[in-house]
């Protein structure tokens, strides 16, 4: 059993209370199936979605998110470019909102059951992961 901090769990989207089982399925991060999250721990059974609207308030995170995206990306064209016109500020908002989404989507729910799911590090649970 490695003891992986929260950080790392979160970055990885791990599940929150063993921070081993995948939240979500391999390789669909930047395809159509993004939205697909699993629906339990592989490894300890945790649900993913405990309740139904359980991720309601992710949608704040999100928001929280493209703010701190939006702020990052602003900074760096101030910075870098002489000259910030109206359309380069949309067009920035539009990379950051629609070319991050997925990642926003999914980093938001991750945060939002890591504030409500502890850490329970038990040593047995019911399946072992080799990942
Ligand atoms: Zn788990």
């Amino acid at each position: 059993m490695k003891n992986r901090s929260a950080i790392s769990g979160i970055l990885q989207m791990r599940c929150p209370q063993c921070r081993e089982g995948k939240m979500f399925p391999a390789n669909t991060l930047y395809t159509t199936q993004f939205m697909k999250m699993n629906d339990r721990c592989a490894c300890c059974e945790q649900p993913f979605t405990p309740e139904p609207g359980y991720y309601f308030g992710a949608m704040f995170v999100s928001y929280a998110l493209n703010a701190a995206f939006f702020i990052i990306v602003w900074l760096g064209m101030y910075l870098l470019m002489d000259n910030i016109t109206v359309t380069d500020m949309i067009i920035a908002l539009l990379i950051v909102v629609l070319g991050l989404l997925p990642i926003t989507f999914r980093l938001s729910r991750v945060l939002w059951i890591y504030i409500f799911v502890r850490y329970d590090e038990r040593e047995n649970y019911k399946h072992e992961l080799n990942s």
